[in-house]
């Protein structure tokens, strides 16, 4: 067999908006990009992205006084106190650029309208002026856990307009995009990446392609919750899962895991947070607005890990909608009107129609809660460069960067993709510009036999082992009904047990379509280990944060504990070994002190230290963790006490 070898300085694994973006930072600077994706990149799961992307413009009434420190407020309270601050704020500074070049690369952003506005808030019909002058700027409507109406969105199909945007600006730039092609493994030295091991899914073949720099681009681990989730049947965390094989490279925060509220029941296909910040509300069995009572303030718009709490507890009183599929709630709205149903939530109405054969003007829409978005990810400095193996990083929904912490607020992803995509990517042609690609191909050809090996194993297993579609639902179902919604010690215990079980399963699986070319069943295969390792690392990590924060949330530890777990969680797991290793690093330095979010629970229990001596042991402590040097220093770009010119 001939083995091949290519080269190029930037290899980005993941054409979604974040590989994307970051690839033409990239390639503007100079570098030779590379893009692998599975599918075309204009298939990758940033195009289903519907509803909204924050960044605070404040074009419009009800958005008068936001400002990116307000921002910033929101997603750190939205993480519950698990983001890092530093990077939180980056982020909000940077989302008005992110969007405004969005409209540059052509993005027909849905626009302010000047003069009376007839708008729903709280499900209550109100008329709000707009100032003439702010005719024609991009619109923002609300979202869940925000103070002021910030999401700039294209009807409901913003993440589509994002993606063929810049997807255009990656022909433009004539940057190589290889679709159809896994990256499979890692390649390198234990101190540095030097590319990938790929696999070409239309011929089978695997080859390495060795770069100054590796983009981990893969976005979420949804697929991990079977068909508990809205996420494409591509999002299964493979970019994640050989950057854990490494036994160098950590995760973060894998057990946070976001349930989006509405998703429709049951296809599980997402029915965006805009219906609800375009004044949507949900009703119970009894046609009862239960958030009004669980959440008088922001009611239907507290952030997506209340909302789903309270919706499912909702449920599970017998209050849910009975139906063949298991019991459900209704999204109202109806009283928004067709106009406003086919024009600003054009894509919900298609989805309803498709989907459900309804028809959202005059009809309830079944939703519960499902697998929404991976907080968790490869562990990465604000550079975006992973810890341990310098060469390496990682972006958007794939990383953990980290300014979701334990919950991320709507809206605030596909910003992400953007800021992140191209503040990384300048870091990565900075790095690349630095270095040169001299390395051992010793590494490549290892790595590739490697995972020639691991397919020719699977092709030659026979017998009557389990099929490993019957893993992956049982994966699913344990995930869902175990390291779901509400968590518990024992149940937690459980999924590990059931996990093993799989994951032992796993190894005598046998496959029924022996052909090494074009074969599903082989890709899929050869990713079902990897998608049992990170729903162990999920399951394992739920188990050991004895406290509820964010979207984690524990029955028997009801109380986010500030004491003991204002931490992050850092797991590795070497391809070879039997278990994870579990370790804790401090957040990041800590501006806006730990309080109540403005919704949900205000009982915690506080934290004893100091913010100073908390701050004083975060650089040392997350070096001492793997953290990589960045180019700026630590807290450069935190904005210190702006917040408290904005506070409310
Ligand atoms: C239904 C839905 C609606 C959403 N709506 C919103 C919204 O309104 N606002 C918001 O902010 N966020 C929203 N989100 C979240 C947001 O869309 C995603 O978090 C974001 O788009 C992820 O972008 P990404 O570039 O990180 O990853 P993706 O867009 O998922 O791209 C991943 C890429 O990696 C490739 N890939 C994966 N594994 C490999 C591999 N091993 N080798 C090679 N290539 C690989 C894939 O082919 C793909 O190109 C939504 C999410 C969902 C599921």
């Amino acid at each position: 067999m001939i083995t091949r070898l290519e080269t190029t300085d930037v290899l980005v694994i993941g054409g979604g908006l974040a590989g994307e973006r970051c690839a033409i930072e990239a390639a503007a600077a100079g570098q030779e990009a590379m893009i692998l994706s599975l599918v075309p990149p204009r298939r990758s799961h940033s195009c289903a992205a519907q509803g909204g992307m924050q960044a605070a413009l404040a074009n419009c009434a009800k958005a008068e006084g936001d400002s990116p420190t307000v921002h910033f407020l929101d997603t750190v309270r939205g993480s519950d106190w698990g983001a890092d601050q530093e990077v939180a704020n980056i982020f909000a500074d940077e989302a008005p650029v992110a969007v405004r070049e969005l409209a540059h690369f052509g993005v027909p952003w849905s626009r302010v309208k000047g003069g009376k506005n007839h708008y729903f808030i709280k499900g209550a019909a109100v008329d709000i002026d707009e100032a003439l002058e702010n005719d024609g700027l991009i619109g923002q409507r609300d979202f869940g856990g925000t103070a002021k109406w910030r999401a700039c969105y294209a009807a409901a199909g913003t993440g589509h307009a994002a993606l063929y945007a810049v997807d255009s600006e990656v022909v433009r730039l004539g940057i190589t995009v290889r679709d159809r092609t896994e990256a499979v493994s890692l390649i390198h030295d234990g101190g540095r990446c030097l590319g990938a091991v790929v696999r070409c899914l239309r011929t089978g073949t695997h080859f390495a392609v060795m770069a100054k720099a590796t983009v981990i681009a893969t976005g979420g681990y949804g697929r991990i919750y079977g068909q508990y989730t809205s996420n494409a049947t591509i999002n299964e965390g493979t970019g994640a899962a050989i950057a854990l094989d490494t036994g160098i490279v950590p995760l973060g925060n894998m057990e946070a895991v976001q349930f989006h509220p509405t998703t429709l029941a049951p296809s599980g296909i997402l029915v965006t947070e805009g219906c609800r910040g375009d004044g949507g509300y949900l009703l119970d069995k009894n046609m009862h607005r239960f958030m009004v009572d669980a959440e008088p303030a922001k009611q239907e718009l507290a952030s997506r890990d209340v909302v789903s709490r309270h919706m499912q507890q909702t449920m599970r009183d017998g209050n849910g909608v009975d139906s063949p599929y298991g019991p459900h709630l209704w999204l109202d709205i109806r009283h928004l009107g067709e106009e406003h149903l086919r024009t600003k939530l054009l894509e919900v109405w298609d989805i309803c129609r498709d989907f459900a054969g309804i028809n959202p003007v005059n009809d309830l829409v079944p939703v519960r809660p499902t697998q929404h978005y991976s907080m968790g990810g490869v562990r990465v400095n604000k550079d975006g460069q992973s810890y341990g193996l310098s060469g390496l990083f990682a972006v958007g929904e794939a990383a953990c960067w980290d300014m979701h912490g334990f919950n991320r607020l709507g809206g605030n992803s596909l910003a992400e993709t953007l800021v992140s995509g191209r503040l990384v990517g300048r870091r990565v042609a900075e790095y690349a510009s630095g270095i040169s690609l001299r390395a051992d191909t010793g590494f490549a050809f290892d790595a590739i036999a490697a995972a020639e090996q691991r397919a020719r194993a699977w092709l030659s297993r026979t017998g009557k082992g389990p099929s490993i579609y019957d893993i992956r639902d049982a994966m699913g179902e344990t995930m869902m009904h175990k390291v779901g919604i509400f968590r518990t010690g024992d149940e937690l215990s459980e999924a590990v047990n059931e996990l093993q079980a799989l994951l032992d399963d796993c190894d005598n699986a046998v496959l029924r379509c022996r052909d090494p070319g074009v074969n599903p069943e082989l890709a899929f295969a050869l990713r079902l280990k990897g998608m049992l390792r990170l729903a162990m690392t999920v399951a394992l990590g739920a188990q050991a944060r004895t406290e509820s924060r964010g979207a984690h949330f524990r029955t028997d530890y009801p109380l986010r504990n500030d004491e003991q777990w204002l931490n992050r969680t850092l797991v590795r797991w070497a391809a070879d070994q039997s278990e994870p290793t579990f370790s804790y690093e401090p957040t990041g330095l800590i501006d806006l002190p730990p309080g109540h979010r403005g919704y949900g629970s205000d009982e915690r229990i506080e934290m004893k230290a100091s913010l100073d001596s908390y701050n004083n042991s975060v650089l040392a402590e997350q070096t001492g963790h793997g953290r990589l040097e960045s180019a700026e220093a630590m807290g450069s770009r935190l904005r210190r006490g702006a917040w408290k010119t904005v506070a409310q």
